[in-house]
C-alpha cells in the first residue's frame, strides 16, 4: 500500500516507546504506545505429546489428537467417520477465530489440490487448492477468478468457509461464483449439489464454517484472464470519504485504507487494460507500517503532533502504478502479522460507521496504528453469506499482533452493530445464536440443514457450539 520514499524515512522514526495520556470525560486513561514484548508461545507439545497447531496470527492454538491429510474423497470419508470428534477441517489457518481449533481430529486437504476438470468456462476445483496456485492454473487456460482477496494464501475450501471476499461494487465474494459443490458429510457420504439438485444443501453449504461437512470440490465461474492497471495513492481522508461512492461506481476494484492519526487515506484501484505489462515495485507494506508504528511510538502522546508528522512523512508521494494479469496484482503479501475485526454493513451506513470508528480510535486508542480497510462487495444468495440480500460495505480494523485487541469487542463491535453490520465469519467478533439469527433471515433453515447432516455434532467444536447457540 505504500511507497519507496517512506521506507527510507521510516527507518529514522521507528523504535522509540511512550505512554499516551488521553482525556476521557472526567477520567484520564493511560495507554502504552511503545512496542510491547513478543507474545508468549504455547508449548510445542501437550502432556500427551500432541503437536501444537496455531493460526496465522498466533492467537488460536490446539493440540489435535489426530491429524490427517487424505489423498482422495474415499480416504477423507474414512477419516471423518473414524474421528475422534470434533472433526475440524483446516485450510491455511488464516482465520482469526477458533474455527479450526480441536482436541480431536484436524483434517487438511492440502493433498486434494488442483483443477479436476472444465465444464465449459467453469472450473471444478479441489477444495484444498490454495488461491495462489489457482491463479496460474486458470491462466494456463486463459481464464481467471473474477476477484481475489488481499492475500492468496487461503485454500479454496477455507475461503468459502468464511465468505472470503475482495472489493468491487460489481464483484461477488468467492462463494458467489460457486455453481456446484461436493460435500462429505459426518457419515462419510458424498452429496453433489447445485441450485437444482439438493438446493437446500447448496444454499447452506456455500458458506458453512466447516460445520456441515467437508467440501471436497467446487465448480467456479471464471472470466477471461485480463491485465489490470493498478494505482495506489495517498490523499486526505476527507477526500477519500467524499469520493468513495463515485470511485466504487467508476473502478472495477476500489478500496481505501483510512489511516488513523494522520487525516490521510491510502487508495487502491484496479481497472482492466490492454496496455503492456509494467512491473510492480516491491511491496512496501512493511515500510509503511513501520513508519506508522514509529510515529505511534514517538508521538502517541500528542494527536496534533502525530498528525503533523504523518503529513510530512507520508504526504506528497507520487502514486504507484503497475500493469499485469489480475491474478498477479489483486492480492499482495501481508508480512506484518495482525489481528482483525471486519463487519459488512449496508452501503448507506458504511462511511458513517467508518467515521465513528476512526473518531473512537483517535479519542481512546493511541496505540492503534494499522490502517482501517474499506471495501464494497456485490450480493449473493448463500444463506450465511454476509452479502445475502444486498450489497455490503466492509470496514476492517487491524491490530498489530503484539498489541491489545480487546477494545475491538468493547468499542468497535458496538458501532458496527448499531449500523446493521454482519461479522466476517473468519475474523474477530463475539456474536452468538440469537444475535446472528436476527441478522440472517435463513439462520434457522441453515441450522436445520446442519442438524440433518450432522445430528451428533461431530463437526462442532466448543467455539462453534457457543457461536451457533447450541451449547
Ligand atoms: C493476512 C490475511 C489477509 C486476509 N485477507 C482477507 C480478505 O482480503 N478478504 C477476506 O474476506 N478475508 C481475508 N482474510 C480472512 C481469510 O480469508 C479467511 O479467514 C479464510 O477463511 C482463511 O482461509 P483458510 O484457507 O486459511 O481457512 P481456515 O482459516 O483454515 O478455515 C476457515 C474455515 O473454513 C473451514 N474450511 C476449510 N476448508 C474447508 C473445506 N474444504 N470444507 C468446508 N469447510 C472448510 C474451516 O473449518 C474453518 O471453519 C485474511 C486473513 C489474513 C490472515
Amino acid at each position: 500500500m505504500a511507497r519507496r520514499g517512506i521506507s527510507r524515512r521510516a527507518a529514522l522514526i521507528a523504535g522509540a516507546g511512550g505512554v499516551a495520556v488521553i482525556g476521557a470525560g472526567a477520567g484520564v486513561v493511560a495507554v502504552a504506545t511503545g512496542d510491547k514484548p513478543e507474545p508468549s508461545s504455547p508449548a510445542a507439545t501437550d502432556a500427551q505429546g500432541h503437536t501444537l497447531w496455531r493460526n496465522w496470527s498466533g492467537i488460536q492454538h490446539a493440540y489435535p489428537a489426530k491429524r490427517a491429510a487424505p489423498a482422495d474423497e474415499a480416504a477423507l470419508a474414512e477419516v471423518i467417520k473414524a474421528g475422534p470428534a470434533p472433526v475440524r477441517v483446516v485450510g491455511a489457518g488464516h482465520s482469526f477465530t477458533a474455527l479450526a481449533v480441536t482436541p480431536g481430529t484436524l483434517v487438511s486437504l492440502d493433498v486434494m489440490s488442483g483443477i479436476t476438470r472444465w465444464e465449459g468456462d467453469e472450473a471444478v476445483v479441489k477444495a484444498g487448492t490454495r488461491l495462489g496456485a489457482l491463479g496460474p492454473a486458470l491462466a494456463a487456460n486463459g481464464r481467471a477468478m473474477a476477484n481475489l482477496p488481499d492475500i492468496n494464501k487461503q485454500s479454496l475450501g477455507g475461503a468459502l468457509g468464511t465468505g472470503t471476499h475482495g472489493t468491487g461494487a460489481k464483484l461477488r465474494a468467492i462463494h458467489g461464483d460457486v455453481t456446484a459443490l461436493t460435500l462429505c458429510t459426518a457419515k462419510g457420504e458424498l452429496i453433489h449439489c447445485d441450485a437444482k439438485t439438493r438446493p437446500d444443501v447448496f444454499n447452506a453449504a456455500r458458506v458453512s464454517l466447516g460445520a456441515l461437512g467437508v467440501i471436497t470440490e467446487a465448480r467456479l465461474k471464471t472470466i477471461p484472464n485480463k491485465r489490470v492497471h493498478r494505482r495506489v495513492w495517498i490523499e486526505p481522508f476527507a477526500e477519500a470519504l467524499s469520493k468513495a461512492e463515485e470511485r466504487w461506481a467508476q473502478h472495477r476494484n476500489f478500496e481505501f485504507y483510512a489511516v488513523p492519526f494522520t487525516d490521510l487515506a491510502a487508495c487502491i484501484s484496479h481497472d482492466e487494460t490492454d496496455e503492456p505489462a509494467r512491473a510492480r515495485e516491491p511491496d512496501s507494506d512493511t515500510a509503511f507500517l513501520d513508519a506508522l508504528r514509529g510515529l505511534r511510538n514517538l508521538l502517541g502522546w500528542s494527536v496534533p503532533l502525530r498528525k503533523a508528522a504523518a503529513k510530512g512523512l507520508l504526504g506528497g508521494e507520487k502514486p504507484q502504478e503497475a500493469i499485469d494479469d489480475g491474478w498477479k496484482l489483486l492480492s499482495t503479501e501481508r508480512p506484518v502479522r495482525f489481528n482483525e475485526m471486519e463487519f459488512h454493513l449496508p452501503p448507506e451506513s458504511q462511511l458513517a460507521a467508518l467515521k465513528e470508528v476512526v473518531e473512537t480510535i483517535e479519542k481512546h486508542r493511541p496505540d492503534v496504528f494499522f490502517p482501517i480497510e474499506v471495501r464494497r462487495i456485490a450480493p449473493d444468495d448463500a444463506w450465511l453469506s454476509p452479502f445475502e440480500g444486498g450489497p455490503r460495505g466492509s470496514v476492517a480494523v487491524h491490530c498489530y499482533y503484539k498489541d491489545d485487541y480487546d477494545f475491538l469487542f468493547t468499542m468497535i463491535q458496538p458501532i458496527f452493530l448499531r449500523h446493521g453490520g454482519r461479522p466476517h465469519w473468519g475474523k474477530l467478533h463475539s456474536l452468538r445464536g440469537d444475535q446472528l439469527g436476527a441478522l440472517y433471515p435463513r439462520w434457522n433453515d441453515w441450522l436445520t440443514v446442519r442438524k440433518e447432516l450432522d445430528p451428533e455434532g461431530r463437526f462442532l467444536n466448543l467455539y462453534l457450539q457457543g457461536m451457533l447457540g447450541l451449547d
